[in-house]
């Protein structure tokens, strides 16, 4: 994912919600947005909370760890790790 424009969100075009597969493969339902939480538009602050996310992801990538490593070397739970990461 690129860091997000401030402006309609271009995930789900501003209705707010996207389309999920679903199982039986081949069905399909509407979803709120997680990127502007279902919003439709994506603020300042939002923009720049995806932004460190996605930072942080990169960040660690290149220091070869996991989540779970770099959740365990800050100290924090894993899940909470995770969040900082993809903040929903
Ligand atoms: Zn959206």
């Amino acid at each position: 994912m690129n860091p997000p424009a401030v402006g309609t969100c271009s995930s789900c075009r501003g209705t707010g919600e996207v389309t999920a597969l679903l199982c039986p493969p081949g069905k399909v339902t509407q979803v709120p947005c997680r990127d502007c939480r279902a919003t439709g538009r994506i603020d300042d602050a939002r923009a720049a909370e995806i932004t460190e996310g996605l930072r942080r992801r990169a960040d660690r990538l290149e220091r070869g760890l996991t989540q779970a490593q770099e959740a365990e070397r800050l100290g924090m739970d894993r899940i909470a790790y995770s969040r900082l990461e993809n903040p929903r």
